[in-house]
């Protein structure tokens, strides 16, 4: 097979064949089959091309193949492709001095992983060390990776056949569309939301909570903006009770807001942040853990208990300051505000106001969610079947879209062009429109 002229077919057919995939039955699976990219363009062995409003995972967020993260692993492969985690390495101390330069001084140290999940799993451990304490507080809202307390820190559905860890209680975030609190303003439910939180830590009792891990707006959950003063508050009661904060800034962190972290937009600085994806568009597989002085040091005379074989790898570590270095260069951080305030988000509210099935739409930078309803008075989520006509249509129209649950997440890489930011809004108004018509 490796001998012959890749088809899609062919592509498709080793993959069904040889592959085992995540979250999904393994039989009727038909996965799309991308031979390669440029930027925001994705496009098969056949010549079919597609508009990227996805990001993958929402990862790529310089895009596909940027030339000088392709040309620094190029170098880096030839100079030393791994060594081992406890060596000094030019490119990880490089990498975790540019991280280091986008946080405040309440920063000293990176410690990297192979991806975001381990970045949790690792801060979780940090702060019962530092603490002395066991148990996590997260939002029943939120992921945080597919590995032991990572899976079972997240609140969505993903834990429940992997819950095994202990010390995990959940806790519900602000989300007026879906009130928990039957609020009616943000500031309702911001302080309704905070009194809830105040309850379960003291039920709970705070000297067992050793940390708060939040996504700072949680992403596959819905992308939920925080209400103004809600995170302020969060920190207020992790001071109070000397509680860890820890913020999860794997999908929201390095550009995706208009900001290098999201949590630099309300004002709080945490103690722990984890960061993944972004960091090098996943050009190579890394992810880590930014610890405050204070944590840092608390490991300065005892040893941390923790490590992975590819800690701060070469190539990654190549790929992270190729990539943090064409950000600043290029003005990728700003471009993503810009493209969030002047084209996705105006054009979200008028789509809003032209079309029923649209309940609510929310965001900040390439980081917006639509959400839509089959009545708009109930706010009854569009059904999981016509979503899938809705992703499919998508697909057909040429581009590659985000869908969880009831929503479609507007989520291109930051360098997206203001031409293709349009041309993608126009396919999703125009698949929309296809859909209300088709229920009419
Ligand atoms: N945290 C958040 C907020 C995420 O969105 C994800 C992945 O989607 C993770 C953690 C897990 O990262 P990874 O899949 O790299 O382990």
């Amino acid at each position: 097979l490796a001998m012959t002229t890749p088809t899609n077919d062919s592509v498709r057919q080793l993959d069904q064949q040889y592959v085992f995939h995540s979250w999904s039955a393994q039989e009727g699976r038909h996965p799309l089959v991308i031979a390669g990219g440029k930027g925001c363009r994705l496009w098969d062995y056949e010549g079919h091309r597609y508009l990227d409003f996805s990001s993958q995972l929402v990862n790529t967020n310089i895009g596909a193949q940027h030339p000088k993260v392709i040309e620094a692993i190029k170098a880096q492969a030839e100079q030393l492709t791994t060594i081992a985690p406890a060596t000094a390495n030019l490119a990880r101390g490089e990498a975790a001095r540019l991280i280091l330069s986008h946080v405040s001084d309440r920063f000293s140290k990176v410690f990297f992983t192979n991806a975001g999940a381990d970045a949790n799993e690792n801060a979780i451990r940090m702060a019962r060390l530092y603490t002395g304490r066991d148990k996590v507080l997260s939002s029943y809202r939120s992921y945080h990776g597919n590995t032991g307390s990572a899976i079972c820190a997240t609140g969505d559905w993903r834990r429940l056949p992997n819950d095994y860890a202990r010390g995990h209680v959940h806790f519900f975030t602000p989300y007026l569309y879906r009130s928990e609190f039957n609020a009616a303003t943000e500031e309702e439910e911001c302080a309704a939301a905070l009194r809830h939180l105040r309850r379960i830590i003291e039920c709970e009792g705070p000297s067992t909570i050793a940390a708060i891990l939040l996504e700072t707006i949680p992403g596959t959950a819905g992308i939920l903006m925080p209400p103004e003063g809600y995170l302020k508050g969060v920190e207020a009661l992790a001071r109070e009770f000397g509680i860890v904060l820890i913020m999860d800034e794997v999908m929201a962190g390095f550009g995706r807001t208009g900001r290098w972290f999201t949590f630099q937009h309300y004002g709080i600085e945490p103690d722990l942040i984890t960061f993944a994806k972004g960091v090098n568009s996943g050009y190579v597989p890394a992810g880590g853990v930014i610890l405050s002085n204070e944590i840092s040091h608390f490991f300065d005379n005892r040893m941390f208990p923790g490590g992975l074989t590819y800690s701060g790898h070469p190539l990654a570590m190549a790929a992270i300051v190729a990539t943090i270095t064409a950000m600043e260069d290029e003005g990728i951080v700003e471009h993503a505000a810009r493209i969030g305030d002047d084209i996705i988000a105006p054009a979200l509210r008028r789509l809003a106001e032209r079309c029923p099935i649209v309940g609510d739409v929310r965001g900040k930078g390439v980081f917006h969610a639509i959400e839509l309803v089959s009545d708009r008075e109930t706010r009854a989520p569009l059904p999981a079947a016509q979503m899938a006509v809705l992703k499919a249509d998508l697909l057909a129209r040429g581009m590659l879209s985000f869908i969880a649950e009831n929503r479609i997440h507007v989520v291109p890489p930051c360098v997206v062009t203001v031409e293709e930011a349009e041309e993608g809004l126009a396919i999703i108004e125009a698949a929309l429109t296809a859909l209300a018509r088709s229920q009419d």
